[in-house]
């Protein structure tokens, strides 16, 4: 971000981020950390990330836009900047993003002020890790046909159903849950809770093993749970809007409370360090023609999309205020499917080494890339389901069949 769009605050406040983020940089981790928060597998990874969040909080990276009476920094456009330094900084990633990129913000819009001061501080601070609860067996892309029920029952919901790909429910002591509170209505029915799961009575989270060997994600199985009505977000039928709310943040569609860290900022220079580190019939691959073209070719992409993010920001070069968010998801999920395996086949067949073997290449990053990087288009909705969205309500194409 140059320094010229900042105003004197946001400048300093850079500063501070920077410096900051360079004096307080994490230990090393006690144990290898995946590639995202969403394959956090062990209590080790889990309380490291944590103390991690925690520390970002405490200096005022995380929530800086929030209002103070929800334990936010009370700043305008300082999260942002928070978040590049973050990822410039290449320190550890968040862990709680469900809690900073979907829980607080439909929360902030949709809460009542108690459910405002009670959740929002512990999203911000990763005291308190989120998960989602909208996929079901038969409501991933059909999002509206929820039919894990919640009948009243004096001052409380009972819950019943079964939900699906729920990522970090295993550490999750929070879920954002849609429910159906009504058969008659497809989308009127659909009422939404801020339900509790660690330990709550008539929840059991089952870990599932994705093809990476990580149990990133989880079934959760809800039998006559009891949510109390003062956890449920908005009024009784209007989960619907309450979860679109969710779907724009979870999209990129807005800021969200905290982000970066990771591996977010770099995309291409992991590629650069791996063709100069691999050697073939005594050529390093870095001096071959295609493999740097492959690597030029996702450079101009990763420069593209972060043109497309600076136009986002400015509204006069907007035509439609969901193009440019929708577009970023299409083309930011295909890049990291094309970044791995443009990785895997400059690795070759040392690419099939995993992250237990000394060998392999960038301590076994490839293969674990290129094996999640299919997630990327599936999570958030389907990149089917997004050229739907666009084609329909951005380009006004007539609605398909
Ligand atoms: C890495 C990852 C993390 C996830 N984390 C969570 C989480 O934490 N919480 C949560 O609730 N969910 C989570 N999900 C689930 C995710 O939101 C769903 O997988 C997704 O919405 C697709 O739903 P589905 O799997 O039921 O596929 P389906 O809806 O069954 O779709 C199957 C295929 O049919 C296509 N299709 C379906 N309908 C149409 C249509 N109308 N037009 C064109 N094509 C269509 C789809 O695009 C897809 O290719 C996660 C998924 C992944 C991959």
């Amino acid at each position: 971000m140059s320094k010229a769009v900042l105003t004197p605050e946001q400048q300093e406040f850079q500063e501070y981020a920077r410096r900051w983020l360079a004096e307080n940089a994490p230990p090393p981790p006690p144990e290898r950390l995946p590639i995202t928060a969403i394959e956090v597998m062990t209590v080790g990874q889990r309380d490291y990330l944590q103390a991690w969040q925690r520390k970002c909080y405490d200096a005022g990276l995380v929530g800086a836009d929030y209002p103070t009476e929800y334990g936010g920094g009370g700043h305008e456009g300082f999260q942002r900047i928070a978040n590049m330094e973050l990822g410039r900084a290449k320190v550890p990633f968040l862990i709680n993003i469900v809690g900073l990129n979907m829980a607080a913000p439909t929360i902030l819009v949709h809460g009542t002020e108690a459910q405002k001061e009670k959740f929002i501080p512990g999203c911000l601070s990763g005291d308190e890790i989120w998960c989602q609860g909208f996929s079901e067996p038969g409501a991933g892309s059909d999002m509206a046909n929820q039919q894990t029920s919640a009948v009243p029952d004096g001052d409380d919901w009972i819950v019943n159903g079964h939900k699906v790909w729920t990522s970090l429910g295993h550490f999750a002591k929070w879920m954002i849950l849609i429910t159906r509170t009504s058969k008659d209505h497809k989308y009127d029915g659909l009422t939404y809770f801020l339900c509790p799961i660690e330990g709550h009575d008539g929840v059991t989270v089952r870990p599932l093993v994705k093809i990476t060997g990580e149990a990133g994600f989880n079934e959760v199985f809800f039998e006559d749970a009891r949510v109390p009505d003062a956890y449920r977000l908005d009024d009784v039928g209007k989960g619907w809007t309450v979860a679109m709310t969710t779907l724009t943040y979870e999209r990129g569609a807005a800021e969200s409370a905290g982000s970066g860290g990771g591996e977010s900022v770099h995309p291409t220079q992991r590629l650069i360090e791996l063709a100069r580190d691999t050697w073939r019939d005594g050529e390093c691959a870095a001096d071959d023609p295609v493999t740097r073209d492959a690597i030029m070719q996702r450079a101009i992409v990763a420069e593209g999309m972060r043109q497309n993010g600076r136009r986002a920001r400015v509204e006069a070069l907007c035509d439609h205020p969901m193009r440019l968010p929708l577009q970023q998801k299409l083309t930011s999920s295909e890049f990291v499917q094309d970044n791995a395996r443009v990785g895997v086949d400059i690795a070759g067949a040392k690419s099939t080494l995993y992250k237990l073997d000394e060998r392999a290449p960038s301590k076994g990053y490839w293969p674990l890339a290129y094996m999640n990087s299919y997630g990327h288009t599936i999570a958030a909705g389907t990149n089917e389901i997004q050229r739907n969205i666009l084609g329909e309500r951005v380009l006004g194409l007539p609605k398909s069949k």
